[in-house]
């Protein structure tokens, strides 16, 4: 059950979505072009880049259940716009408060956007294979090495960087995984490190880059937290990462839906609408049952979350479940549009495009369940 608060902040980031995300997605989808500046100050005046940093430090203070509430809302509108303010309320574990106070501030604001790279061309899932390295030399570090699938690597203000300060050790493949914050201006690559876009089907206001570092310096003081113990901390924050994919799946369905229902209402075939016809009336029920199961997950894992319980399955059940039903959601919402959802004039396949996504960021449909299945194993023993 909402509180008052949290259903009026969900009405205004509906409103929000849908008077200043909506026409924006429409006209910049096709042209496959990134989130313009006065949309990202327009988040920025909302507060929703800092949502869950507290009102000490310059945000609102607020919990993941509204974090979830948002990002549904900005999804629903087009999904890269709720996956760009998750690079601020997502990244206070790596750049924690207590340490940096200015940057945090500026993050709550908007006004300074870290990307995130962990990825590797040969490290996905197996995150903890990196193989990008940070040699530490007299004044700081020297960093070597590809990264891949980087988003809002150009745009971004500075990239949080897993590297590798010493190899693995015998009894952890994690250990000597370093975290850096890179400094950079936005929309260009600092000397040392070069970009390629790569080229995507979908998640067009978000590019993602293939980064090579070649020798790029850093300060001493580019190292965030203990050196070589970053990798628990970075998995700690996907949890909630992985619940604000779980809202981000449930809103692109969410907007699949509401399409087809009112495509269906308007459309005629033999003489009816396509609202009369009994097969297409239940497959919009069993829609709308799975939009609201996934959502009901989602809620439960942001709700333990807040309530300071752990949430690790619960959290991964929620991405699995609502991922895997945004991607049918969609597709049979394109279903009801018949030859018109297979057309770029109407904005269904971009949810469809874009629903696919949520089953492989934050963990792969597959890795959840990995998760899921040693959380059960472990309660078990
Ligand atoms: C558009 C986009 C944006 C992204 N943004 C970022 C970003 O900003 N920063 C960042 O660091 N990363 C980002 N990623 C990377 C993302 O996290 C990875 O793509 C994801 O973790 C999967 O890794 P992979 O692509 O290397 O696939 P792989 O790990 O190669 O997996 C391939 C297949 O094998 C399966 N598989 C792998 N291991 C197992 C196993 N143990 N058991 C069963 N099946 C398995 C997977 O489920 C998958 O189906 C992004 C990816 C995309 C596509």
């Amino acid at each position: 059950m909402l509180t008052d608060a949290q259903v009026e902040l969900r009405r205004a980031a509906a409103r929000f979505a849908r008077e200043r995300v909506l026409p924006v997605a429409n006209r910049l989808d096709p042209e496959r072009a990134e989130i313009p500046d006065e949309l990202l100050a327009a988040l920025a005046a909302e507060g929703w880049f800092g949502i869950m940093i507290s009102a000490e430090h310059g945000g609102l203070g607020l919990g993941v259940l509204e974090y979830s509430l948002v990002s549904e809302a900005l999804a629903e509108a087009w999904l890269s716009v709720a996956s760009v303010i998750g690079y601020t309320n997502g990244s206070t574990a790596v750049i924690d408060p207590p340490s940096h106070r200015d940057l945090v501030r500026r993050m709550a604001g908007g006004e300074f956007i870290p990307a995130f790279s962990l990825t590797e061309p040969d490290a996905g899932s197996d995150a903890a294979g990196i193989t990008c390295r940070a040699d530490r030399v007299e004044d700081g570090w020297r960093i070597s090495g590809r990264k891949r699938w980087c988003g809002f690597a150009r745009s971004a203000d500075a990239i949080i960087l897993y590297a590798r300060t010493d190899p693995p050790s015998a009894d952890s493949r994690s250990a000597g995984i370093s975290a850096f914050l890179v400094p950079k201006e936005r929309n260009s690559f600092p000397p040392g490190l070069t970009g390629r876009a790569i080229p995507k089907i979908g998640y067009f206001g978000i590019t993602s880059w293939e980064l090579d570092f070649d020798g790029l310096m850093l300060p001493a003081e580019a190292l965030l937290g203990d050196e070589g113990r970053a990798f628990s901390v970075g998995m700690r924050e996907l949890t909630t990462a992985r619940v604000q994919t779980a809202a981000r799946a449930v809103g692109c369905a969410q907007a699949a839906l509401d399409a087809a229902v009112s495509y269906a209402a308007g459309r005629r075939q033999f003489g009816r609408t396509l609202t009369e016809f009994q097969a297409v009336r239940f497959r919009m029920a069993e829609m709308a049952t799975q939009v609201a199961a996934a959502r009901s997950l989602t809620h439960h894992a942001a709700a333990r979350l807040d309530s300071g319980e752990t949430a690790v399955a619960e959290a991964a059940m929620a991405t699995l479940f609502a991922s895997e039903m945004a991607e049918w959601v969609t597709s049979e919402a394109l279903q009801i549009h018949g030859g018109n959802g297979y057309t770029t004039e109407h904005p269904v396949e971009r949810y469809w495009r874009d629903a696919r996504l949520t089953r492989i960021i934050e963990g792969t449909s597959e890795i959840q369940k990995h998760i899921i299945s040693r959380q059960l194993l472990r309660a078990g023993t």
